[in-house]
C-alpha cells in the first residue's frame, strides 16, 4: 500500500474522526539506523539505533506534530496560523499551511535561528516576523496575540502537536519489536519528550476503562504493541539547561539553536515522563555537542542537526560515567537534518583545497591525504 503519512497509518491511535481529511506531505515512517561504527569507537558494548527525524518532509520531527495541528485547524475552519519558533516549527508550520492553503504567521529570535530554515519559512510563503528577542518571548506573544486575533495556535502547547509526535514511539517500537531500553532524545521546549511518553505509555496500554498507566490519556489505541516502557534520556545544551537548573534560564545560549529556549512550555510533563520512567536530565557543552554531530556525519554517515546530536552526547557521556549499562538496547531521536544549519557544519570543517585545473595537482592532493 503506498504510504500516506501518520494519521492515514495510526487513525485509530489518533484523535480524528472517520471523516477527518489528513494535511499530510507522506511525514513520519523514518527510517531507524543502527550505529554501527559508534559502539566500537567509543568501547561500548551497546546497540544504539538513530531514529533519523531529519528524513521527514521538511528535515525535522516538526512534522508529524505540524500534520495533525493543521489538519485539526482546518476542520475547526481556522484560516490562519501563528507559531513562536527557534526554526522548526516554522518551516513545517509554513509547509503544512501551504499544502493547505491557509495563512501562516512566524515569529522568530532575530538572527538566531539557522539559515535553512528561514529559507523554508519564507520560501512557503508565511509572513515572517522576527522578533528582537528570543524564542521565550514569542512563546509568550504568541499566546497573548490568538486571544484577540483570529489566528490558530500550533505550538506544541496545541495539544494536537504532541498526538501526532507520540507516533515515533509507535515506529521504534514496529522496527524493535519492543520498546528499547534508553530512549535518549534533546529537550527544548520539551514536548517532544512528553509526546514520546504518552507514544510508550499508550503502546503498553490495554484500552481498560481504568488504564493505571496513561490516566485516561489514551482512548484512541486498540492494542498493546509492547511489553514495557524505556527509561527517558534528555539531553540540554548547558547554556540553555532549565532542567537541570530547577529553574527558567532567563538568557539561554547555545550553537544549538533549535534548544535555545529557557523557560520550556511542557516542563511539568517533561519531569513526570522523566520521574515515572526512572529516566533523568543532562547537560551537554556546546563543544561536546558539534563533536558529536561531526562523528554522526564521519563515522556513521548521518548528517544531523547540533540540537539533534545532543541525544547522542548525553547518552556517550551517561555511557562513560556508567549510568546507562552495557549491554543494553538504546534509541536516540536525530530530531532534525545537518542541512538546515550550513553555517555550523561548514565553521567546523576545513576549507576545501583550492588547486589548479590540472591531473597533477589532484593526484598531489589525494597521496597526501593517503600517504603514498
Ligand atoms: C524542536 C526541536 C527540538 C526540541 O524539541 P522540544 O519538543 O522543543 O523539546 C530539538 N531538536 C530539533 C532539531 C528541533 O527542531
Amino acid at each position: 500500500m503506498h504510504y500516506t503519512g501518520l494519521i492515514e497509518k495510526y487513525r485509530d491511535r489518533l484523535p480524528v474522526a472517520a471523516g477527518t481529511r489528513p494535511v499530510s506531505l507522506n511525514e513520519g515512517g523514518t527510517p531507524l539506523i543502527e550505529l554501527v561504527n559508534l559502539p566500537r569507537l567509543i568501547g561500548k558494548r551497546v546497540r544504539i539505533f538513530a531514529k533519523f527525524e531529519g528524513l521527514n518532509p521538511t528535515g525535522s520531527f516538526k512534522d508529524r506534530g505540524m500534520t495533525m495541528a493543521v489538519t485539526k485547524a482546518v476542520e475547526a475552519g481556522a484560516r490562519a496560523i501563528i507559531c513562536a519558533s527557534t526554526g522548526n516549527t516554522s518551516a513545517a508550520a509554513a509547509a503544512y499551511a501551504a499544502r493547505a492553503g491557509i495563512a501562516c504567521f512566524v515569529l522568530i529570535p532575530e538572527g538566531k535561528i539557522a539559515l535553512g530554515k528561514l529559507a523554508q519559512a519564507m520560501m512557503h510563503g508565511s509572513v515572517v516576523i522576527q522578533i528582537r528577542g528570543n524564542f521565550d518571548d514569542g512563546m509568550r506573544l504568541v499566546q497573548e496575540i490568538a486571544k484577540t486575533m483570529p489566528v490558530s495556535i500550533v505550538n506544541s502547547i496545541n495539544p494536537f502537536r504532541l498526538q501526532g509526535q507520540k507516533t515515533i514511539a509507535f515506529e521504534v517500537i514496529e522496527a524493535l519489536g519492543d520498546a528499547p531500553d534508553y530512549h535518549a532524545l534533546p529537550v527544548g521546549n520539551a514536548g517532544n519528550i512528553t509526546a514520546h511518553w504518552i507514544g510508550y505509555s499508550e503502546a503498553v496500554c490495554q484500552n481498560t476503562l481504568a488504564c493505571a498507566l496513561c490516566e485516561g490519556r489514551c482512548g484512541h489505541h486498540r492494542t498493546k504493541i509492547a511489553t514495557r516502557r524505556p527509561i527517558m534520556l534528555g539531553y540540554q545544551a548547558a547554556g540553555a539547561a532549565p532542567l537541570l537548573r530547577g529553574r527558567p534560564v532567563e538568557n539561554p545560549e547555545t550553537v544549538a539553536t533549535a534548544i535555545r529556549i529557557g523557560n520550556p512550555v511542557s516542563w511539568q510533563q517533561a519531569v513526570a515522563a522523566q520521574r515515572e520512567s526512572g529516566g533523568w536530565f543532562g547537560e551537554c557543552a556546546d563543544e561536546e555537542i558539534l563533536r558529536v554531530q561531526k562523528l554522526l556525519a564521519q563515522a556513521e554517515g548521518i548528517f544531523c542537526e547540533p540540537a539533534s546530536a545532543a541525544s547522542v552526547a548525553g547518552l556517550i557521556q551517561d555511557l562513560n560515567a556508567g549510568r546507562v549499562k552495557e549491554g543494553s538496547t538504546i534509541a536516540c531521536t536525530l530530531t532534525g537534518h545537518g542541512l538546515k544549519d550550513p553555517d555550523t557544519a561548514i565553521a567546523q570543517c576545513e576549507a576545501p583545497v583550492t588547486v589548479a585545473a590540472e591531473r597533477g595537482a589532484i593526484e598531489r592532493v589525494i597521496r597526501e591525504n593517503l600517504n603514498i
